[in-house]
C-alpha cells in the first residue's frame, strides 16, 4: 500500500502536463541528500523561447536549438557554492515540443495550450556542509525569465525562496 502511494505520487507530475503556469516563471524543486544535491526545475517554454508549440519557421528553429542547448548545459543553469566541490553526476532534459517530436498535423491551433520544459540535475559534493547557496545562472541564459519559485528539502530544514534576477543567488536553509 506504502509503495503504491509513493507511485502515485512520483507519477503526478506527468498527469499535470499542460497546466495553465505563469509565464516568466520557474518552479525549482531543491534537495540535499547525503552528498548529493538534486534539482528539478519546470519551465514554461515561453519563458525559453516565446511560444510553447513545435517551431514553425527558420528563427524558431534556432531558437528552439539554442534554448536546448543550454537547457542541456547544467553550467548554463546552476552553479553551486565552490567550496561545496560539486561534480554533475548527470541530468535529464525534456522538451519534447521544441525537439520537434509532436506529430505535424495533429496541432489543434483553435485551443491555446501552455507546455513547459523539465531539467533536472544531480550533483555530487565533496564537501556538502559547505553549500551555502545555488547561482542561478539560467536567468542569464533566459532573458525572458523573472523569477524561480524554489521549494527546498535539507538535512538542515525545509524552505522556500522566491529568487528574482537582481539576485540570483539562491539561500539553502541553515
Ligand atoms: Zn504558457
Amino acid at each position: 500500500m506504502f509503495w503504491l502511494l509513493t507511485i502515485c505520487l512520483l507519477a503526478a507530475p506527468a498527469a499535470y502536463a499542460g497546466k495553465a503556469h505563469t509565464h516568466g516563471v520557474a518552479q525549482l524543486k531543491l534537495s540535499v541528500e547525503a552528498a548529493q544535491l538534486n534539482l528539478a526545475f519546470e519551465l514554461p517554454l515561453d519563458t525559453l523561447v516565446g511560444f510553447e508549440r513545435a517551431p514553425r519557421t527558420p528563427a524558431e528553429t534556432e531558437a528552439a536549438r539554442v534554448a536546448l542547448a543550454r537547457l542541456r548545459e547544467a553550467t548554463a543553469l546552476v552553479k553551486p557554492d565552490a567550496a561545496a566541490k560539486c561534480r554533475l553526476l548527470g541530468s535529464q532534459v525534456q522538451a519534447q515540443v521544441l525537439e520537434g517530436t509532436a506529430k505535424p498535423g495533429t496541432e489543434r491551433p483553435a485551443e491555446p495550450q501552455h507546455a513547459d520544459a523539465s531539467v533536472s540535475l544531480t550533483f555530487e559534493c565533496e564537501q556538502i556542509a559547505q553549500l551555502g547557496s545555488v547561482e542561478l545562472a539560467l536567468f542569464d541564459s533566459f532573458r525572458r525569465l523573472e523569477r524561480v519559485e524554489a521549494e527546498m528539502v535539507t538535512p538542515k530544514g525545509q524552505g522556500k525562496a522566491t529568487v528574482r534576477r537582481a539576485a540570483k543567488n539562491l539561500r539553502l536553509p541553515r
